[in-house]
């Protein structure tokens, strides 16, 4: 067979496992922004259907034919690229059977029904069923793929390959001793105490989709909706859709969700989707790689002293009279308070939040926690690294959606995407030291640019590790990290980084 028909048949069943994973992605979309109550259990029909429709493409000996074939042959990077991504798909999806796979979806939207029910009720028994089928899919899937390692290294494959359960473990501790002392040392300031205002919920969303189109989404290719827990997807060309969640008491919460999520979706838009289809790299590198654009935009850029001066002098025609100022905007939004919830936390304590959930990971991957206990050992884990005990499950463990989606492994890519931002960040000063003058006036289109060349645009054609060191010279590094909030939250709060011995 030639290799030009050969790529062609190729591009075309790749092309299809896209649309197919876009019409998961759809399902998903309207179960978390419409869907009835009533309608969980056909749902979940309807997502086990198209996601073995999918596994069985996916895993169709004739695309394994194609790929051998392929591997063989001369081919320039996007091919050789393509084809490397998708025999890792291939090789990973042909170890784990169709009713596996249609039972873990199955149970995926199961238990987000019984998340929301047991957050209304307030009571995870309700949720815990859900939650242990969840797990013992997952370590029956994991070790389909590969017996030979751990559960949990498996799974940070599907998230961030590259990294592992060892690396992330050294990686934390040292940025958790990072951290102490920049916490100890506000903890000797006086505290900034929260503003009070409540602001319309009308209000808030035009502010927010003020700042959304500002930062330069294209609402003709998108939307803007609202649920539960933010999210975003991108659905395909031209289709990325974000959602929020608005708080009348806490105008930070909703801005820091909303841009958070945009910054997901620029990324989202700024792949490559039309030159590379039918190819698997029109895609983030690396969901880690990911929470970088989601972080640089909400932390970076969205709580800087030059975003909230332009953000205090718009405030005013969307919330009125009342409307803060920049300097209460920059204190509101990088007030240090080690609080109970994860996506309102401020910088400096956010990665404990992830340091907590890694080690309650851990511990049911092991065993080492039953299900069953988790609220205790919640508890106890928050008590120990953040000094807060959360009022009730819906603020403890009920809090985020991931585990009802059985996304075991996901959160260390939270930590992992504020590193590459603060590095992406440092790299940026370097290259254009006058950027935040530009975000003072409101200006991000030359910022936006900038992360499409050097991120945006290589969807997947390099690993994320890889590609960061083709950006900055280096994988991830905690040190940049501890250089941005030392000099944030220390000019704020009037403390020095001590002198390193
Ligand atoms: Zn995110």
């Amino acid at each position: 067979m030639d290799i030009e028909r050969a790529w062609d048949e190729y591009v075309a069943t790749v092309s299809e496992l896209e649309t197919l994973g876009s019409i998961e992605g759809l399902l998903a979309w309207d179960q978390q922004v419409n869907l009835p109550v009533g309608g969980g259990a056909n749902r979940a029909r309807q997502a086990a259907l198209i996601s073995r429709t999918r596994h069985l493409r996916l895993t169709d000996p004739r695309l394994g034919e194609l790929l051998e074939i392929l591997s063989e042959a001369e081919l320039g990077p996007v091919q050789s690229a393509s084809v490397r991504v998708m025999n890792r798909q291939y090789r990973r999806a042909t170890r784990v059977s169709a009713e596996l796979v249609a039972a873990f979806t199955h149970a995926q939207a199961e238990g987000f029904q019984q998340w929301i029910s047991a957050r209304q009720h307030a009571d995870f028994s309700l949720f815990a069923p859900s939650l242990k089928r969840l797990l013992e899919l997952t370590i029956e899937q994991a070790q389909a793929i590969d017996s030979t390692r751990s559960v949990y290294d498996v799974q940070l494959d599907i998230f961030d390959p590259g990294t592992n359960t060892a690396a992330l473990r050294e990686m934390f501790e040292s940025l958790h001793q990072g951290l102490l002392p920049l916490l100890d040392a506000i903890q000797g300031q006086t505290p900034i105490e929260q503003h009070g205002t409540i602001f319309s919920v009308e209000g808030q969303r035009s502010l927010n989709l003020a700042v959304v189109e500002a930062f330069g989404l294209d609402l003709s290719s998108g939307r803007l909706d609202y649920s539960e827990h933010p999210f975003t997807v991108g659905l395909g060309q031209g289709d990325v859709r974000i959602t929020t969640r608005l708080d009348t008491h806490s105008l930070m919460a909703g801005l820091s969700a909303t841009m958070h999520e945009t910054g997901h979706a620029l990324y989202e838009q700024g792949l490559p989707r039309a030159t590379w289809q039918g190819t698997g790299l029109a895609q983030a590198a690396s969901l880690g790689l990911h929470e970088s654009q989601s972080r640089f935009w909400e932390n970076y850029i969205g709580r800087s002293r030059a975003f909230m001066e332009w953000l205090g002098s718009i405030a005013p025609v969307h919330l009125g009279s009342k409307a803060p100022d920049a300097d209460l905007l920059f204190q509101m939004a990088n007030r240090v308070h080690a609080g109970a919830i994860r996506i309102h936390a401020d910088e400096v304590s956010y990665n404990l939040h992830i340091i907590a959930r890694f080690e309650l990971e851990l511990g049911m991957m092991s065993g080492d926690i039953e299900v069953d206990s988790l609220p205790e050992a919640w508890n106890e884990k928050y008590r120990k690294m953040l000094g807060v005990q959360p009022h009730g499950v819906t603020a403890g463990l009920l809090q985020d959606v991931h585990w009802a989606h059985g996304m075991f492994g996901y959160f260390p890519s939270y930590t992992l995407g504020n590193l590459y931002a603060a590095s992406l960040a440092s790299k940026l000063k370097e290259e254009m030291p006058t950027h935040m003058e530009s975000v003072q006036k409101g200006e991000f289109s030359d910022i936006l640019i900038w992360l499409r060349e050097q991120i945006h645009s290589h969807g997947r054609l390099m690993e994320a590790p890889e590609l960061m060191r083709s950006v900055v010279g280096e994988g991830y590094s905690v040190e940049h990290l501890l250089d941005h909030l030392w000099d944030r939250h220390g000019g704020l709060y009037g403390v020095q980084r001590p002198a390193s011995d």
